[in-house]
Order: C-alpha cells, then sequence, then structure tokens
C-alpha cells in the first residue's frame, strides 16, 4: 500500500478532478479524499474511516457496495470477452441479453436501447436523434430542444446547455443557440407565496406555451425533463404537471425526452420514474442505475414511434452514422445484467418505498420544527431538506452563505455522506436501495444534530 503523503503529492501534482475547485485543490487547501473500500452502505477511505454513504456515490452505486454477484459478472466476461464492438448488427451474449432486460422494463411503447457510456453522452445520442428523425421527416427547422433551469443532463456542449444550472454553462460560453429553457416545476420556489400547486402548474403550462409561441413551433424538435428534479435540488414535479405538460407537447408535435439517469431502475419506488409519473416519453435516458456504477454504461431507450422513423432514414440514406467504439461494452453490459437481476432478486424497489418512506418520516421528526428548515421532500429512495433564513414568509439565504456545505461537512464528521446540492442552500439524499431502518436512523439523528449545530 502507498504511503498517504506520496499519494496526497500525486494526486495534487497530476490529477485534474472534476467539479474541483482547482486552484485551491492544487495549493492543499481542500483535503484529497482517497477512498478505499466499500461495503453496503458504507464506504471505507485510506485512514480506515467508515463513513455511511447516503448518496450512493453520485445517486449511482444503487445496490450498494461490494456485491460479489456483480463482481464475477465481470470479471467471468473480462475473462472470455474483455472487448468485441457492436457496429454492424454485432453483439455480445451480456449486450443482447440486457437490451431484452431494458425493454423489458421500460413503458409498453418503448422498442429499442441504444448503449452508450455515461448520461452525457446518452444525452448527446438523444438530441442527435431527434435532428435526424426530423430530416427524415423533412423538417430541417424543428432542431431545438426545451430544457427546465434547474435540469440536469450532462457536462457537454450540447448537454451542458441543458443542463439548467448557471456553474455549467459560465465561462464555457453555453448554452447553445439550439437550446431553450423554460420554468423548473419547483413549487416550493414559487415567485408568488399564495399560488396554488393547481396554479403553479399551470402557470409551468403558460410559461411554456408563451415560450414556444415566441420560438415558433415548428423550430422545437423536443423537450426534456428529469421525472424528478435531481441535481437542481430533489424536487418531485407537482401534482399534475406532466400530464399538463405532455398535453403541450402533444399539441405542438414536440418530443418528450425523459431523462432516467437518476431514477431508472427504481429509485423512484416504481421500476421507471416515467411510468411514477404517467410520462409518455418517445426516448427515455438511462445510465447510473443500469449498472449500479460498477462499469460505465448508459442507453437511450427509443419509442416505436422514433424507431420507425430511424428505419425509414437508413433505407434512405444508408447506415446511421452514430456510434461509439464502446457502446455496448461487454464489460458493462454483463454488469447490467447481473445488477437488474439483483435489484429483482432482492426486491429492492420495495425497500425503496418501504424504507425510502421511513427516512423521510424520521427527518421529518428530527427537523420538521426547525425554524430553518423550510421544506423537507422526496420521492422513493431520494429526499432533500432545503434550509431557509426565516420560515415565515418562507426567506431564502443568499447562495453565498453556503449552509448546505456546512451542514454536509458536519454530517460528514458524523460519519454520513450527504450532498450539498449545487444551489447551497439544499442536503440531499439519495442512499443506496438496500438502506435498512436502523441505517435510516443513523442518517436521520446525524443530520438532526448536524443542522441543529450548524444554525445553533
Ligand atoms: N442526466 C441526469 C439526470 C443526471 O443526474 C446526470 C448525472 N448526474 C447526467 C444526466 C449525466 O450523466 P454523466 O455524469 O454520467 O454524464
Amino acid at each position: 500500500m502507498m504511503k498517504n503523503d506520496q499519494l496526497d503529492q500525486w494526486d495534487r501534482e497530476n490529477f485534474f478532478h472534476p467539479s474541483t475547485h482547482l486552484a485551491k485543490h492544487a495549493r492543499g487547501e481542500t483535503p484529497a479524499r482517497v477512498v478505499t473500500g466499500g461495503s453496503g452502505v458504507y464506504i471505507e477511505d485510506r485512514d480506515g474511516t467508515k463513513l455511511l454513504d447516503a448518496f450512493a456515490g453520485l445517486y449511482c452505486v444503487n445496490v450498494g457496495y461490494g456485491r460479489t454477484e456483480i463482481a464475477d459478472a465481470i470479471a467471468a466476461q473480462a475473462h472470455e470477452l474483455a472487448y468485441y464492438h457492436s457496429y454492424v448488427g454485432t453483439g455480445t451474449e451480456a449486450s443482447i441479453t440486457l437490451a431484452k432486460m431494458v425493454i423489458d422494463r421500460a413503458p409498453a411503447n418503448m422498442s429499442k436501447v441504444y448503449f452508450g457510456l455515461g448520461g452525457s453522452d446518452a444525452n448527446e445520442t438523444n438530441v442527435k436523434l431527434l435532428w435526424y428523425y426530423n430530416n427524415v421527416l423533412g423538417r430541417p427547422e424543428k432542431k431545438k430542444i426545451i430544457s427546465r433551469w434547474r435540469g440536469y443532463h450532462g457536462s457537454g456542449l450540447v448537454t451542458g446547455s441543458l443542463t439548467g444550472l448557471e456553474l455549467f454553462h459560465k465561462k464555457f460560453d453555453l448554452p447553445l443557440a439550439q437550446v431553450v429553457h423554460t420554468q423548473a416545476p419547483y413549487y416550493f420556489r414559487r415567485d408568488d407565496l399564495d399560488m396554488s400547486e393547481a396554479d403553479f402548474v399551470q402557470d409551468c403550462v403558460d410559461k411554456l406555451q408563451a415560450l414556444i409561441a415566441r420560438e415558433g413551433p415548428d423550430t422545437i424538435a423536443g423537450f426534456i425533463g428529469e421525472p424528478v428534479l435531481g441535481t437542481g435540488g430533489i424536487v418531485p414535479p407537482p401534482q399534475g404537471y406532466w400530464d399538463a405538460i405532455q398535453a403541450v407537447l402533444k399539441e405542438h408535435d414536440i418530443l418528450l425526452i425523459a431523462d432516467e439517469v437518476v431514477t431508472g431502475f427504481g429509485r423512484t419506488g416504481s421500476m421507471m420514474g416515467s411510468t411514477h409519473y404517467g410520462m409518455e416519453p418517445d426516448i427515455i435516458t438511462i445510465a447510473k442505475g443500469l449498472t449500479s456504477a460498477y462499469a460505465p454504461l448508459s442507453g437511450s431507450i427509443v419509442s416505436d414511434k422514433v424507431w420507425r422513423v430511424l428505419e425509414q432514414g437508413t433505407d434512405e440514406f444508408g447506415p446511421i452514422g452514430h456510434g461509439w467504439t464502446y457502446s455496448a461494452h461487454p464489460i458493462g453490459a454483463a454488469a447490467g445484467v447481473a445488477n437488474l437481476k439483483l435489484i429483482d432478486d432482492l426486491n429492492l424497489i420495495e425497500n425503496n418505498v418501504s424504507t425510502g418512506g421511513y427516512l423521510r418520516q424520521r427527518l421529518n421528526e428530527e427537523l420538521g420544527d426547525h425554524p430553518n428548515v423550510g421544506d423537507i421532500r422526496g420521492v422513493g429512495m431520494l429526499a432533500a431538506i432545503e434550509f431557509v433564513e426565516k420560515k415565515d414568509g418562507r426567506q431564502f439565504f443568499d447562495p453565498k452563505t453556503a449552509v448546505g456545505p456546512a451542514v454536509a461537512t458536519g454530517l460528514a464528521s458524523r460519519g454520513v455522506i450527504g450532498r450539498a446540492m449545487p444551489q447551497g442552500d439544499i442536503l440531499g439524499f439519495a442512499p443506496p436501495f438496500c438502506l435498512s431502518k436502523d441505517e435510516a436512523d443513523i442518517i436521520a439523528s446525524a443530520t438532526g444534530a448536524a443542522v441543529r449545530d450548524v444554525f445553533a
């Protein structure tokens, strides 16, 4: 085992970390965390400290750490055939089996799955597919994509544009012109406190209609949204939101991309977030939960309607000019097959309903009355606490106050990892699906203590 200070030095000298304050890290002002192991809902760092990971990495290690079933499937695949491509109709037993398992779990009108590596490249694929779709249909002007402020869809050029968080645009010359944003379905953050939930949904519809009218419906190809806003604050949609939005999209022949990178394969307590909220998407993005992050793999699931046009396109123009070397990588596919089987065998989705609900109940018992806790929310195995400066009149903190990071730090010192969401005043939880009630108790009491301490 390498010496800690040697690793520290190499890290700061060589490693360009994502989503990191680069200068502070290089100067040694932020800790260099080295994670060495994991089991169940716990990870362990190089100093032997065990932490309850109540965010499952980046809400991706859904079945929990240390699953030998998946590790063995990966090893067996690597021994047998570590790699072969999936171009020109080629496949492996793992990739073909996984495609079948994905379509079996997707909503009924879904037809085929294209495999990528991560959520960002899958959404990149989705945008290209919508452009191709409209070109085949002879509508070359119908290309723009509507996304929501606070949505998260990746950090590439087009996907970083879809992401509705300023941090991901700033100094990168984003968003690109083909992407336009509309209001987030974030009832707690409504401008007018007197607005009912139903009126707020209508307001989202009105703003969407106005945007479509301004841009011209003939210029808009698609609308992308997470069934539950994730990185933008872990916000389940208000009642009736998706029905109302879908009616508008249908009216203007705008296709719906459901970004299920977080919600796919059980996190909401249903197999897919789309079915949970009655969405009828034309394309579904999947990633994280597909393999529980045991290997990188993502997917774009396309509906019958989209598929038929793609087929028509290749009949007219030849093979589709889209593919990655690592599309349907056999090791990712083997991990996916073992992972989806494990979710079924262990009834983990049911646990998301019962233990996820219990976690929110316990957070409410700990903090429901706290003067700086404005909202406790979630669905399935997702929860968030939003902090406010004053509950009465819902006065928000200046994001610079960074109360979320302060609470997250206090929580980590009590042995639990939660995530300070990028806006600064929200603490998020997305534990592995195998969380037990005892572990939910640990999260809730540690969070209660950390919050009371920060605001004391
Ligand atoms: N979509 C959603 C909803 C996500 O949460 C994420 C990642 N957090 C992505 C897309 C991008 O996935 P990746 O980081 O694997 O590119």
